[in-house]
């Protein structure tokens, strides 16, 4: 199947489902991948209400779409709706990416295994044996922690609610561990996954001064391209990215998933501005 200029009858079709969801890079990245390896496929972004999750896993059955990006507020509703889930998507109770095999529709988290491709490619790092320090333990984070303990890190899950960090050492099993701030200086690898940030009245996640050169600093958020905190780690000598690689592979796993074929990174990255 060729790529036409514009969708025919016989194209197929993925989209994302958030909300909100308008500002989503998941069409451009998927996109250029379909355009790049010639696949008659196109990818849209849905908005879809909270609450709707469930009803929105029902119209993907009726309306025979391939494949389905899941984002904010609807990962653990689309997680009961799916008839079977993968390993990783059943520990975390959350669906970021929904795969069809005829009638059977299959919930994935590529969140986890997409961060721990981002670190070994952008920053040369291979957690296994390695001491990481993840601040942070909502959604985000919990998929980020349990993918570095599969990977073999040792993590410290430093969080500002103790019941949350808690969970998240549960679900990620024996190589986790309840941190403290002095965790943070004594980590090869620094995770930011609050959500503090995005917004230029929120307060530094951790104190800046426990960072020092030789670190490395993960990001997860990506807009802002930098937060205060990565800016204060560059500035400290510190080796650092922001979540722009982790939003990349964890589509190219969806890709990967949907229509069988390698996803084309570089490519993908360079239509959201990464050079890889
Ligand atoms: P979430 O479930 O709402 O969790 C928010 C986290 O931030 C919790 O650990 C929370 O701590 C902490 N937090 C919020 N406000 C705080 C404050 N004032 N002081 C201290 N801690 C605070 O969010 P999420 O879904 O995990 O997302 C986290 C971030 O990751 C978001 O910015 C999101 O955009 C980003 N993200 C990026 C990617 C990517 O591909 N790059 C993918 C997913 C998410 P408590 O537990 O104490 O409330």
């Amino acid at each position: 199947m060729s790529r036409q200029d514009a969708p025919t009858g016989a194209t197929r079709l993925a989209a994302v489902i958030g909300d909100p969801v308008r500002h989503s890079l998941s069409p451009t990245l998927h996109n250029a991948a379909f355009r790049h390896l010639g696949l008659d496929w196109t990818y849209v972004a849905l908005p879809v209400p909270d609450g709707s999750g469930e009803a929105a896993v029902e119209a993907m059955r009726v309306l025979g779409i391939e494949g389905v990006s899941v984002t904010m507020p609807h990962k653990e509703a689309v997680a009961r709706a799916v008839d079977e889930l993968s390993p990783a998507a059943a520990r975390l109770g959350a669906v970021n990416c929904v795969q069809r095999d005829g009638d059977t529709l299959i919930g994935h988290n590529t969140d986890g295994v997409g961060f721990v491709q981002s670190v070994r490619s952008q920053l040369d790092f291979e957690p296994h044996g390695r001491r990481v320090a993840v601040l942070g333990a909502g959604g985000a984070a919990i998929a980020v922690i349990a993918a570095l303990v599969e990977a073999g890190a040792d993590v410290a899950v430093v969080n500002r609610s103790s019941d949350r960090a808690e969970r998240a050492v549960e679900i990620a099993g024996p190589n986790a561990r309840v941190g403290r701030g002095a965790d943070i200086a004594e980590a090869e690898l620094v995770v930011q996954a609050t959500s503090l940030g995005m917004n230029a009245t929120d307060p530094l996640p951790c104190d800046p001064d426990a960072l020092r050169p030789g670190q490395r600093l993960a990001e997860l958020i990506y807009h802002p391209a930098q937060t205060p905190l990565l800016g204060a780690a560059l500035g400290r000598g510190l080796t650092g990215v922001n979540g722009v690689g982790m939003l990349l592979y964890q589509a190219g796993e969806q890709f990967r998933l949907w229509t069988g074929e390698p996803a084309p990174v570089q490519v993908m990255g360079e239509a959201v501005g990464l050079a890889l």
